[in-house]
């Protein structure tokens, strides 16, 4: 079994980069700028989010955090990401979701200017990905992507069973992956909580994405041999036993599944760092993006 080092792959994407703004600073150009606006004080929002800006500070970019207060209303929101919008000094920025339950997220996602749209949510982003046009991929998706293509997994031709199936990862990553392309050209298939016999569906998987958000949920009985494992779940478990009270547990019930996979993420160590190296992809990419 060979397991797929997220944190060790990530810190490779992140020194790539780090390369990459040395080169644009020594050629007299801009110091790319990420900004994230996080609402309130979710506590996993919170630390996805600081671990973001301390990412853009490891590869040399600038960052923004702008920490709005749980009680923000959804128009001064939008006054804010119409600042950011238009504030050139900002190459691109994130919303860290969720947001709370008065500010309908659609409404914010649609103020987004889709050019500085590096988590790749806005419907135009989205309808270009779908279209293979040139886009900010979400990163999850596409830290996925770039974990197989790292380990040369080819997806040709497989089988690939997704479950769940969010805007941000389910959805997309089943589009990326049946896409004509390299690290595409799967038969894809994706489940949900409305899917029955997922077991027959998931023995057939040669590779199984798992975004549901249910600890431990793919167990051993429910994976061939030799499958690509692909855990993007991270669920904080109560565990007195951590100084922080809780420990993070992906949706593969690792124990079981590891001595059938031929490849398997650990959680955490897996998926979770390559969404923030992508990230930072993504806002590099905004450089070359174009209006169209
Ligand atoms: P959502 O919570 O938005 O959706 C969960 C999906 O799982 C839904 O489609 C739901 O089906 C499906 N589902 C729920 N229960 C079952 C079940 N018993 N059998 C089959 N399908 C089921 O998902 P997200 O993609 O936002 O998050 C999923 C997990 O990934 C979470 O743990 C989250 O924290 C994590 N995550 C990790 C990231 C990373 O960087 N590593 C990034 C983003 C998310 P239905 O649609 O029918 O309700």
């Amino acid at each position: 079994m060979i397991l797929l080092d997220g944190k060790k792959t990530s810190q490779q994407v992140k020194e790539e980069i780090a390369a990459e703004v040395k080169a644009i600073r020594e050629s007299g150009g801009k110091t790319p700028h990420l900004a994230a606006v996080i609402v309130g004080n979710n506590g996993a929002s919170m630390t996805y989010v600081n671990h973001k800006v301390k990412a853009c500070q490891m590869v040399g970019f600038n960052s923004s955090l702008i920490h709005l207060n749980e009680y923000i209303t959804e128009e001064e929101l939008l006054i804010k990401i119409e600042g950011l919008n238009k504030n050139e000094e900002i190459d691109g920025f994130i919303v860290q979701l969720p947001l709370p339950d008065h500010i309908d997220e659609q409404v914010i996602l649609l103020a987004i200017d889709p050019i500085k749209d590096v988590d790749g949510f806005h419907p135009t982003n989205v309808g270009k990905m779908a279209l293979e046009f040139p886009t900010f991929i979400p990163a999850t998706p596409f830290g996925i992507l770039e974990l197989l293509k790292r380990y040369s997994i080819s997806t040709d031709g497989q089988h690939v069973v997704v479950v769940g199936r969010s805007n941000i990862v389910g959805k997309p990553i089943s589009v990326l992956l049946s896409q004509k392309a390299d690290y595409g050209n799967a038969t894809v298939t994706i489940t949900h909580s409305k899917t029955r016999n997922l077991t027959d569906i998931t023995k057939t998987a040669d590779i199984i994405i798992m975004a549901l958000g249910v600890p431990g949920f793919l167990k051993g009985d429910m994976v061939k041999d030799g499958a690509v494992i692909i855990d993007v779940g991270i669920t904080r478990v109560k565990d007195e036993t951590k100084k922080s009270g809780f420990r993070l547990s992906g949706d593969v019930d690792f124990e079981t599944v590891s001595v059938k996979a031929s490849h398997i993420t650990p959680v955490p160590g897996g998926v979770g760092p390559m969404t923030i190296a992508m990230l930072l992809k993504n806002t590099l990419l905004t450089r070359t993006m174009k209006r169209i």
